[in-house]
């Protein structure tokens, strides 16, 4: 018997118009801008450039709503820097589970602004956000580099991330990096990079274990840097431990390196490729244990198969608002390890999808305490063990803010409760 189940989809796409007819508004005075939730990061950022401006804090793939990264965190290689997209906001407007409209900030009902950031849709829907700006660089200069040594590309990883904060001619503006377990995934969707002019092999350079890592920076310049970007890369690149012979490096303007991915999805959706299933898992795994997760999962439980890159770049924990919903390792430095595979039929789709479970039982095994970014559970108590210290506050915000439980129960976080309804 299938059963009944009741909801709500609300259409986001379309905007709420300000007094000027736009749903995003720029101000070069306040150097923010305010865009309806619903709007996705490619808008954003064509409205914004208008103005010379840009903000910091990016996803890799833009054509994703301003209101549904919010309610995750939205990491990319900026974050290391700039923390990620939600600390960059100053202000929301969120219609609450209440049905109540509020405006909130960190001095303003700050207790729905941290709730709401990070909150995966569980405490009200963000209508409106303002965005902190930058003046937009022209130009990036993109550059890769592999190591056959997961140690040394761990060193040099966190070397360059400890270079926060430090003036942009002494820091790379952007830091990723990924595992290379098979000689398809060098020239996977997200990486047109490697040119058949400039063909990668990785039995010619002793991958240990098989395996290499690419390491993925980018420099950000503009006329005002343009005769010395050459000069500090290289002072930078001095100080790391890569293949020698591994450097590749491309030129191209800002808009197009932070729309790269969309470039791929073109490619993909012309050959139906795109609209597959994606069994993806994505962890925040602590520094000190990134070793074991190489041994045990890229060298150990991938074999030599992956369907889809594997992402891994490390970020600051105190560029992260403790106060938010998200949760990450308790250590300073946690790496992003993103498994981000397509399955083109039902076996490979069980087959990657018990990969991944293999994956978080390995950890819990040998109790390397991930967390899950983008979180997928199915019980209550997995998404207490999930929030941790955090759960107590979590479930007293969702009482505060949405106390019937309508929102965001695709999540199976809280169950929507007859009658809590009655009750109210
Ligand atoms: C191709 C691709 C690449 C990605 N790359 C990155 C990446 O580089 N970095 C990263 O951090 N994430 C990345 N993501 C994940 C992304 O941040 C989340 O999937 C996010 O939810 C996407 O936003 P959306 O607009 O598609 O949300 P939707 O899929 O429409 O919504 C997802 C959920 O978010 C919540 N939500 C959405 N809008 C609102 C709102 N206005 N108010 C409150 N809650 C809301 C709801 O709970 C909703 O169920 C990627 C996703 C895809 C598909």
């Amino acid at each position: 018997m299938i059963k009944e189940k009741k909801g709500v989809v609300i259409e986001m796409g379309k905007s709420d118009s300000g007094e000027d007819g736009s749903s995003i508004r720029v101000s070069e005075k306040g150097m923010y801008v305010d865009v309806w939730g619903g709007k996705l990061w490619i808008d954003v950022l064509s409205a914004t450039l208008e103005y010379g401006l840009a903000p910091m804090s990016w996803t890799d793939y833009l054509y994703l709503s301003v209101g549904g990264t919010l309610s995750n965190a939205g990491i990319s290689g900026q974050t290391f820097n700039h923390g990620p997209q939600i600390t960059n906001v100053y202000e929301l407007d969120v219609v609450t589970g209440k049905g109540e409209l509020v405006t909130c900030s960190e001095d303003r009902n700050s207790e729905l602004f941290h709730a709401v950031l990070g909150g995966l849709g569980q405490f009200g829907i963000i209508t409106r956000a303002r965005i902190a700006l930058e003046p937009a660089p022209h130009r990036v200069r993109w550059i890769r580099v592999l190591y056959s040594n997961f140690a040394r590309f761990c060193k040099d990883q966190e070397y360059l991330i400890s270079l926060h904060g430090k003036a942009a001619r002494e820091r790379f503006d952007y830091v990723e990096g990924f595992v290379i377990v098979d000689e398809g995934l060098i020239n996977n969707w997200r990486s047109s990079f490697f040119s058949a002019s400039n063909p990668v092999k990785i039995t010619s350079l002793n991958a240990d274990g098989g395996v290499l890592y690419c390491l993925e920076i980018t420099k950000n310049y503009d006329q005002g840097n343009a005769d010395s970007v050459d000069e500090e890369i290289q002072a930078l690149l001095k100080k790391l431990n890569f293949i020698p012979t591994s450097v590749f490096t491309t030129d191209l303007p800002y808009v197009d390196f932070l729309d790269r991915v969309h470039k791929a999805e073109l490619k993909l959706r012309s050959k139906g490729l795109w609209d597959v299933p994606h069994p993806w898992l994505n962890l925040f795994v602590p520094k000190s244990r990134i070793g074991d997760f190489d041994k045990g999962v890229f060298k150990g439980i991938l074999g030599n198969k992956t369907s889809g890159p594997i992402l891994i770049y490390p970020m600051n924990k105190n560029k992260w608002d403790q106060r938010s919903s998200v949760v990450t390792p308790e250590e300073d430095v946690f790496y992003l390890v993103a498994f981000l595979r397509s399955a083109l039929d039902t076996e490979t789709l069980e087959y990657l999808t018990n990969q991944n479970r293999q994956i978080l039982k390995f950890c819990h095994d040998i109790e390397i305490k991930v967390k899950q970014y983008l979180p997928h559970y199915t019980t209550q108590q997995e998404w207490m063990d999930h929030f941790g210290d955090k759960w107590t506050q979590f479930n007293a915000r969702k009482m505060q803010f949405d106390p019937r439980r309508i929102l965001a129960t695709g999540q199976q976080i809280f169950q929507f409760h007859p009658s809590l309804t009655l009750n109210m």
